[in-house]
């Protein structure tokens, strides 16, 4: 049975997650960075840690946006193979909700048209939008928008299948590493493992939309994460980069088959602000 849904909806949608995503931080990442405070080791840590929550606490109060970057718009489209969609083109329509959102909330603009003469759009679109069809007749959009203190401190790597686990290891931590207060900790940190060289770069994205405190299904891959976690945390960067030892709230992977000759890793950074919103039609 095949379900109709007007594009209309779809724009009224993002427009609303757009605004939501960037004036409310989810409550894993808001009740990760409270409770961090009661660990965190450095006096100034702690104070920075304070001053994140108060910050994300007005946001949403006064549904105000989180951080003055409020990032490229990133979109995850859950499109169900029996939804038949009327009112013209799916992706005008998300562009149209970004254009809007971004206006209504007064959300600050940083797109540019091209990377290169780098002329602003003045409306925050086009947005990266990234489709997944799947069985039944749903539609679900996640908003995410990417700050890129953090992006820009992401990285990808093709390792060697001989590098195995080790390789992935020290890629990871790194990246990391390298990355310093850049990308405004504490962060979070997606990894991407397997595929090729752009499927791991998206599940190194996706992977931060896993709430904080949730684990891999699979027990290994919930071990490497924590003592990932755990190694990061020793880097000593800290909260804002003044040193401490909440340097991360969480290291999340996801895996994908791959190619018998290679090992393709990709690391994803969010930073304390790692905002996404969601909702279904
Ligand atoms: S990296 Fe995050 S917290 Fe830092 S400026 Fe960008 S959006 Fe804001």
């Amino acid at each position: 049975m095949i379900r109709e849904i007007h594009t209309d909806k779809v724009t009224d949608l993002v427009e609303r997650l757009c605004i939501e995503a960037n004036c409310h931080l989810t409550d894993d990442i808001y009740s990760c960075l409270k409770n961090c405070r009661a660990t965190e080791q450095s006096p100034l840590g702690k104070d920075i840690l304070n001053t994140l929550v108060e910050n994300a606490q007005i946001a949403r109060d006064e549904t105000a946006p989180i951080c003055q970057d409020t990032g490229m718009t990133v979109v995850f489209v859950t499109l169900g193979q029996e939804v038949h969609l009327t009112g013209g083109s799916l992706e005008e329509a998300i562009n149209e909700g970004v254009r809007r959102g971004y206006e209504k909330g007064y959300l600050r603009k940083s797109v540019v048209r091209d990377p290169l003469d780098r002329v602003n759009t003045k409306d925050n679109t086009p947005a990266v939008i990234h489709y997944e069809i799947v069985p039944g007749d749903g539609l679900h959009i996640t908003v995410a928008p990417k700050g890129f203190g953090s992006e820009n401190m992401s990285g990808l790597r093709m390792l060697k299948p001989s590098q195995g686990l080790p390789g992935v290891k020290d890629f990871v931590i790194r990246t990391v590493s390298d990355a310093g207060a850049n990308p405004c900790p504490p962060i979070i940190v997606g990894v991407g493992i397997g595929g090729t060289m752009e499927k791991s770069a998206l599940l190194s994205k996706k992977a931060l939309l896993r709430p904080v405190g949730e684990r891999n299904p699979d027990p290994a891959l919930a071990e490497l994460e924590e003592e990932l976690l755990q190694s990061i945390n020793q880097l000593g960067i800290g909260p804002a980069g003044f040193g401490g030892t909440t340097t991360a709230l969480a290291v999340n992977i996801l895996t994908y088959a791959t190619h018998i000759a290679g090992l393709p890793v990709a690391v994803n950074i969010g930073c304390h602000a790692t905002r996404h919103s969601e909702g279904k039609l």
